[in-house]
């Protein structure tokens, strides 16, 4: 039998929950190691949040100065040098994962064994997982593989090149017309950062009719038109269907209602995320998934126990915070009395600008789960400081329970709408009536008086 290192807990995959949870059982007295086969950090380091926000930062720089005449001053051109955009990116980026490996390289409990990891079945009152070339026995197992971009099916997509979410800080080269397979999340804050940085965008929306389809409509249309009003164009219930290589760019083969064809210099596929656990060995220990996913009940174990399972692969909401606060479930699971359970509210948000920070259900959802809803609204543009600022887009929704005024969700369309969300968040998890808020005494003049205007 082939040696091999023994632990009492092996996580695979250095992403959002992995990291802080092998830190936290090494100092209850565990001997833990944690393994990577590409970079520490995951999706939310790597490519995803940090960069992607650091990037966000520098096209709203360049779209304010370019509104510099609105607040009374001359910039005579604004000139994007994409190349530095995506250094400082890189740089931010960097910085975050250097100090994970800092972390690492200054302990041995947790230790950090680089390579893909695979499960190979039960062994003794454990597993065996092979991580590179090497064999390791562990007594229990926490999966935290993450996503990769889901490939739609669109023929001819293997023999072209294109951008998305995990490769995109690497394309350095401006797209003059940028293509986008996708109107989620993804395909609007990057069409909005392409559009921003000089380049022409097509949003391929898809057949729901509308962007960001979870949201309320009112929500998905305020959106496009925001974007819209930005020059970003939209191709709505409209598929793509096959593309080709044309000269240096592609073209696309469209159906339903937009134009048969599109050609544009670069292509952007942001069709939704696939989880990465088709290569973990899961059929070795009986462990079935569902398009990817692991099953797991709320305290985060799968159907095989000493075997638990993180982040985005769990199913249910994937962002890096829910991926964080699994970490904490874990650890009261396996470490701690176990009280920690995964019943939460999940907010989140979509970084475009004007931001749309969002908790709980939309009016729609509410509706559905049979409440008496109470809706109320607020148009940005009758807040004072917004006046001020020059940031008057946007609204506010929130969805309460007519009977006894509880928060079911909100909708903060507005600059800074992912920080001032955080005030319903905080209501919804105190159980609170939104009058909580309505009789508060909030600062003049901020835009943080719009969430209460919003409840009066
Ligand atoms: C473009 C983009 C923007 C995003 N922006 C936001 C945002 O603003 N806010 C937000 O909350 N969320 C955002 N997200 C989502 C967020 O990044 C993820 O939800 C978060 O990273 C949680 O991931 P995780 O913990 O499941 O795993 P990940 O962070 O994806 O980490 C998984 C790790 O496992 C490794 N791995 C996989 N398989 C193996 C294996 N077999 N062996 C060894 N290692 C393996 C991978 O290399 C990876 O490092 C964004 C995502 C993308 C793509």
């Amino acid at each position: 039998m082939e040696n091999a290192s023994t632990y009492d807990l092996l996580i695979i995959g250095g992403g959002q929950a992995g990291i802080p949870l092998a830190y936290a059982l090494a100092a209850e007295e565990m001997r833990v190691a944690l393994t990577e086969r590409k970079n520490l950090g995951g999706s939310c380091v790597n490519f995803g949040c940090t960069p992607t926000k650091a990037a966000i930062a520098s096209a709203r720089v360049a779209y304010q100065a370019r509104r510099a005449a609105e607040y009374g001053l001359k910039i005579p051109e604004v000139e994007v040098d994409f190349q530095a955009v995506l250094e400082r990116a890189r740089k931010i980026s960097g910085q975050s994962r250097s100090n994970i490996e800092a972390g690492f390289e200054s302990t041995d409990n947790p230790a950090l064994i680089r390579g893909h990891s695979r499960l190979e079945g039960r062994e003794n009152r454990g597993f065996r997982v092979r991580v590179g070339d090497e064999s390791v026995l562990v007594r229990q197992v926490v999966l935290n593989t993450g996503t990769r971009t889901a490939i739609p099916p669109v023929e001819g997509l293997d023999s072209v090149d294109f951008i998305d979410a995990g490769n995109w800080l690497e394309h350095e080269e401006l797209p003059e017309h940028l293509a986008i397979i996708g109107g989620g999340y993804i395909g609007l804050e990057m069409g909005q950062f392409y559009r921003r940085m000089g380049s022409r965008v097509t949003v391929i929306a898809g057949s729901s009719g509308r962007v960001v389809a979870r949201e309320d409509e009112e929500v998905s249309e305020a959106l496009r038109s925001l974007l819209e009003d930005e020059g970003v164009e939209f191709l709505l219930n409209t598929r793509a269907e096959k593309v080709e290589r044309d000269g240096n760019g592609v073209v696309l083969g469209l159906s339903g209602e937009g134009p048969e064809e599109l050609r544009a210099s670069h292509l952007f596929v942001a069709t939704g995320r696939r989880p990465n656990t088709d290569d973990l060995g899961l059929e070795s220990v009986g462990l079935n998934t569902s398009r990817g996913i692991v099953e797991a009940d709320e305290r985060l174990a799968t159907a095989v126990e000493g075997i638990w399972v993180a982040g985005d692969i769990r199913g249910g909401p994937q962002f890096t915070h829910t991926s964080y606060d699994d970490y904490r479930v874990l650890f009261s699971q396996i470490a701690g009395d176990g009280s920690h359970t995964t019943r939460r509210v999940v907010p989140y948000a979509i970084f475009t600008d004007p931001e749309l920070g969002r908790v709980g259900m939309t009016e729609r959802e509410a509706r559905e789960a049979g409440y008496d809803v109470e809706v109320m609204r607020y148009e940005m543009k009758g807040n004072g400081k917004a006046t001020e600022i020059g940031e008057t887009e946007g609204f506010i929704k929130v969805v309460a329970n007519r009977d006894d005024g509880r928060i079911l969700g909100a909708a903060v369309l507005a600059a800074e709408g992912a920080e001032l969300v955080h005030a319903y968040i905080d209501l919804m998890n105190a159980g609170a009536p939104y009058s909580t808020i309505r009789d508060a005494v909030h600062i003049h003049p901020t835009l943080a008086e719009a969430i209460q205007s919003a409840v009066s």
